[in-house]
């Protein structure tokens, strides 16, 4: 037996599947993400009533960040400076009761994402697949091949620093940077502008918003698409259910990138180059149970070195 873990900002979500069969879960629970001693400790109590009945084999972690990914590191697996209030220099491997016997794989929970989608989602038959994420923060992880991209850390899009729509001086609620892409663009960017999260936003605070927003994950977009030329840009997030918003970063992103990447499909705003996810929030609890599978063949985990 598997199991898959994606800890996020809001929830967190554990499944497990049979080893042979990770598309296949066998079991999920949903629980909020509240303390780390409570959180962790139910996820412990529904790995360890599955382990009792067979042996774990491994499991797939794909945490929110900033999170220990080098797995050569003595902190692997530790969630280290968020900002989110009691989980900053958290030891998730060791409240989860891991211990040295059951293989751990972690990583991102964008890129877990990635995975989950790439192999079985939205991302499936393309190469090189990025997946963004918009909601409580803002997030992209990649996925090459089915495989995430090792490097020493890993990615923090959601920090890149932008152009400023014209006119907006709201000054951004990111606690490192204020005005960064999360601290103009995120979830809760959205309440602070507009009083209300973005799906209950109204005719005309959607009508103001939706170019602000568009405007700025553009440019996000724009330079995931620099950096890193995926095949597929997957773009979720509860932000993302605000009404037109989607169709308006496509318009946004060719306008912006135009004669700079002739040619390229996100030049057309229909090619479909930036798609919405097929696994809705399952996609990171499904690409850790892959990554679970493969740790189970490779008997380690995948490192940058
Ligand atoms: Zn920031």
């Amino acid at each position: 037996m598997i199991a898959g873990i994606e800890t996020g900002g809001t929830k967190v979500i554990c499944a497990v599947a049979e080893t042979s069969a990770p598309g296949n879960i066998i079991e999920r629970i949903r629980i909020p993400t509240t303390s780390p001693a409570e959180t962790l400790g139910t996820v412990r109590s529904f790995l360890d009533r599955h382990a009792a009945r067979g042996t774990l084999d491994a499991v797939g972690l794909a945490a929110f960040g900033p999170v220990i990914v080098d797995s050569s590191s003595p902190s692997y697996g530790w969630i280290t400076s968020t900002p989110k209030p009691g989980w900053r220099n958290t030891d998730v491997p060791r409240a989860l009761g891991l211990g040295d016997t059951v293989p751990l794989q972690v990583v991102t929970d964008v890129t877990g994402a990635a995975i989950g989608e790439q192999r079985a989602g939205a991302g499936a038959g393309f190469r090189n697949v990025a997946y963004v994420t918009v909601g409580t923060g803002i997030g992209a992880g990649f996925a090459s091949d089915g495989l995430p991209f090792l490097t020493r850390s890993h990615p923090e899009m959601g920090h890149q620093l932008l152009r400023r729509f014209p006119g907006d001086d709201f000054p951004g609620i990111c606690p490192f940077h204020g005005d960064c892409a999360e601290g103009l663009a995120s979830g809760p960017a959205v309440l602070g502008r507009w009083g209300r999260p973005g799906e209950l936003l109204d005719a005309s605070a959607r009508a103001e918003a939706v170019p602000v927003l568009a405007y700025y994950l553009a440019q996000l977009l724009a330079a995931v698409t620099y950096a890193v030329a995926p095949d597929r840009i997957i773009l979720g997030g509860g932000v993302l259910r605000i009404a037109g918003l989607l169709d308006a970063v496509r318009s946004q992103l060719s306008h912006l990138v135009g004669g700079a990447l002739d040619a390229h499909p996100l030049t057309r705003p229909d090619s479909g180059y930036v798609c919405s996810p097929a696994l809705g929030d399952q996609a990171g609890v499904q690409g850790a149970l892959f990554l679970a599978r493969d740790l189970v063949e490779t008997r380690s985990p995948l490192t940058a070195a």
